[in-house]
């Protein structure tokens, strides 16, 4: 066969990167025969409970990302919590569809304001929205908080405000909710649990 000398040596460094290739373990065969990483392996482990109903089943929520300031964190995986004393890792169909309401575009991840008469809601900070609520809850109170009933019995009562909290809310949430709506006066408080 003639070789040009051009051609010579284009030969020649084909066949030297080939060789680095497959030194590095690029080769096709090893790289087929490698077994696929387990995709929970580098993932960062949260627990939680399903938002969705009163049972409050166990999660771990499994997200990318080591919590350094330029980490993106995505979570990508979510299943139920085998130790988790109530549900023991068990999710119903809702529950175990949690990624895709996490992700969901139709979800809401900030506090929203509709001014009266207006037909539009306006995104506010987290800031705004609590000093607003503490307002219009205290200027409510202070108009219609009962110290006594009409016989003059003592009351302390303040019914024109009521509170809905979450079903899924731990003991110690619900005793901290409980004292504080109490001690406010508030009869008015229910969840969709109705416990
Ligand atoms: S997984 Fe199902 S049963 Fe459990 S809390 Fe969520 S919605 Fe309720």
């Amino acid at each position: 066969m003639d070789v040009s000398r051009r051609q010579f040596f284009r030969i020649c460094a084909g066949g030297m990167a080939g060789t680095t290739v497959a030194a590095l373990g690029f080769a096709p065969k090893m790289a087929l025969a490698q077994t696929r990483n387990y995709k929970l392996l580098r993932a960062k482990e949260t627990r939680n409970s399903c938002t969705y109903c009163s049972v409050g089943c166990g999660l771990v929520m499994y997200s990318l990302g080591d919590g350094a300031k330029n980490a993106k964190e995505t979570i990508y995986h979510i299943e139920g919590d085998a130790d988790h004393p109530v549900s023991r890792g068990a999710l119903c169909p809702k529950g175990a569809g949690l990624l895709d309401y996490v992700h969901s575009e139709n979800r809401l991840r900030y506090p929203e304001y509709r001014a009266p008469g207006s037909n539009k809601w306006q995104r506010i900070s987290w800031d705004d929205a609590f000093s607003r609520i503490a307002r219009l809850m205290k200027d409510d109170r202070d108009a219609h908080f009962m110290e006594t009933n009409a016989t003059g019995v003592t009351v302390n009562r303040w019914l024109s405000t009521g509170m809905l909290c979450a079903s899924a809310a731990s003991n110690e949430t619900g005793m901290l909710t409980q004292k504080f709506v109490r001690a406010l006066g508030m009869l008015a408080v229910d969840n969709q649990a109705r416990v």
